[in-house]
């Protein structure tokens, strides 16, 4: 098959999940009223944690810090020890005090809303200046509080559209998000992220997926190999 014709395959293969979880799961709508700063932290903070666990740390640190401008300078010891309900407090400390720093010195102050009137590509490489901001932080930053087009790329993702054959096996989460963000349509990527993720948490578990109750069975590489194993 030649490279053209598997694109055009796997388009329509988005297409019909996309709108699969959509009835499922039902239309997301993007709201991009975030504060990107908020998003940034919150999103280093979610680095291998759970939702709960990331989000009783980002609380902790604004009950803490009504202001981030007061976060300057701070002891990264202490900082380490108010998030440390999210784990990895050490490394998620140094890295929110070095964003916080970096973004203050650039700006002057700590606010990224000039982020706005850039171009998305213009966004995203500001961002990547900040070291520890890797793409999917990036990414989050720009499609939930910057309503730019972008489609991060988390462990659910990774894992169902990997299953659905959306990528290849050996494709890397970074790889990934550039190839779902060239096939999926831009329209659909605050919707279709957000669907996969429930879809990921609900049905589609790393451990034991429940294929049974699955809804896109019929698209799915993993599950049509894993039959033809069975017959
Ligand atoms: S059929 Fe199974 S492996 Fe495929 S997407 Fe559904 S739950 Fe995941």
């Amino acid at each position: 098959m030649s490279r053209k014709v598997a694109q055009t395959a796997l388009r329509k293969k988005v297409v019909f999940v996309d709108k699969v979880l959509t009835k499922t799961y039902g239309e997301k709508s993007a709201r991009a009223g975030e504060d990107p700063v908020d998003t940034l932290v919150e999103t280093i903070l979610s680095q291998n944690t759970t939702d709960v666990n990331s989000h009783r740390s980002f609380q902790a640190l604004k009950n803490e810090y009504g202001d981030w401008h007061e976060l300057l300078g701070e002891d990264h010891a202490v900082v380490s020890k108010i998030i440390r309900s999210g784990g990895l407090p050490d490394i998620k400390a140094r890295r929110i005090l070095d964003a916080l720093e970096f973004i203050n010195r650039e700006r002057g102050r700590i606010e990224l809303d000039f982020l706005r009137d850039m171009s998305p590509s213009e966004a995203d490489c500001w961002l990547a200046q900040m070291k520890g901001v890797g793409p999917k932080t990036r990414s989050i930053v720009l499609l939930f509080s910057l309503g730019m087009p972008a489609f991060p790329v988390d462990t659910h993702i990774h894992r169902v559209t990997g299953r659905l054959g959306l990528i290849g096996p050996k494709v890397s989460r970074e790889k990934a998000q550039e190839e779902l963000g060239a096939l999926v349509p831009k329209s659909e990527y605050y919707n279709f992220h957000i669907n996969l993720i429930e879809h990921g948490r609900a049905v589609c578990r790393a451990r034991r997926p429940v294929c049974e109750a699955c809804v896109v069975t019929g698209a799915c590489d993993h599950f049509s190999t894993a039959r033809k194993g069975h017959s």
